[in-house]
């Protein structure tokens, strides 16, 4: 298939583009890595008047930034150029460790993170991670720019909070505090493929090994990132032991409300679910314990 005939435009400047989105939002789309949008042009799901192609935006859009608190993810940081940082993972070893299970390397190649947060789709795995980091979303449109939450950038089924004639910038994440541990797990049916369920989790531990705090986050059983918060309760100030360990699995499976498809049974992924949630707590504690020894 081949998409429909749209006018194709190259800004070189943010401006430029935020000019052209202002004026043709309702009927453009941004393509930052196109292995979604363009797909999704290609079988006709979408259909459009202009692409505004922001690959030549310049302005270090292309650069994350790591600062002593705070990494900043712009929108053109590819999402290969993350996976192959050794700073990026000493800095955010979640994000490194979930981009392993994103599709395949050529598309990580073109894909960018920012794309993958647009895009929003509930199997995803970024969304997962950007909410289990408490990420801040920054936006901008020729009005102006905000600031959301990922709470509030992440609305349903590949929705977000970004207007038609909005960019999604940059996402940036405070680097965790010491003693803060993070996982990831995910089942897909083959590797690369979108999984059937995904958690991410940073937990905050004491000497002791028990929870200070933790966001658990659950990906492929909701329209959006689902955070635990019954497991959060549940685990916090108690030690991180196998006791524990089997009743988050199961708090984890009575939270989630997926549905069912081709793929796999809502009973499937629930169970998924609360085994995925042992493991990346498990996780947690078997680094605390190498931190230690
Ligand atoms: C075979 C295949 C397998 C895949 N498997 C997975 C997988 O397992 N897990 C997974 O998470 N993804 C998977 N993907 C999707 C891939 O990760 C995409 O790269 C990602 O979803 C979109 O990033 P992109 O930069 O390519 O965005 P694009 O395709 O360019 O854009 C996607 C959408 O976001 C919008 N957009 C992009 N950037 C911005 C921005 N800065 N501001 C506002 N809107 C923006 C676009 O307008 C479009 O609507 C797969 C893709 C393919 C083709």
């Amino acid at each position: 298939m081949k998409p429909g005939r749209f006018a194709y435009h190259a800004p070189r400047e943010l401006d430029e583009a935020l000019a052209l989105l202002k004026e043709h939002g309702d009927e453009a789309k941004v393509l930052a890595g196109g292995q979604s949008l363009m797909p999704m042009l290609n079988f006709r799901l979408a259909q459009i008047e202009h692409l505004i192609d922001i690959n030549r935006l310049g302005g270090g859009l292309d650069a994350p930034r790591l600062d002593a608190g705070r990494i900043v993810i712009p929108a053109l940081v590819r999402q290969r150029q993350v996976e192959r940082s050794a700073e990026m993972a000493r800095a955010l070893p979640l994000l490194t460790s979930a981009l392993k299970d994103v599709a395949h390397p050529q598309i990580r190649n073109r894909g960018t993170i920012c794309g993958s947060l647009a895009h929003a789709d509930p199997a995803a795995e970024l969304p997962s991670v950007m909410t289990a980091l408490d990420a801040t979303f920054t936006i901008a449109s020729a009005d102006g720019v905000r600031t959301l939450g990922a709470a509030d950038f992440f609305l349903f089924h590949l929705t977000t909070a970004l207007e038609p004639e909005e960019i999604l910038l940059e996402v940036a994440v405070d680097r965790l505090p010491d003693g803060t541990y993070s996982a990831f797990q995910e089942f897909a049916t083959r590797h690369g493929d979108f999984a059937l369920a995904a958690v991410a989790v940073t937990c905050g531990l004491d000497d002791a090994g028990a929870v200070t705090g933790c966001r658990v986050v659950a990906a492929g059983v909701a329209p959006t990132p689902q955070r635990l918060t019954a497991v959060e309760e549940l685990a916090t100030g108690r030690r991180l032991d196998e006791a524990l360990l089997g009743e988050v699995a199961a708090a984890a499976r009575d939270e989630v409300d997926p549905t069912s498809d081709i793929h796999a049974s809502a009973m499937y992924r629930k169970r998924l679910t609360g085994v995925l949630v042992k493991r990346a707590l498990a996780d947690v504690g078997t680094q605390q314990e190498a931190a230690h020894a």
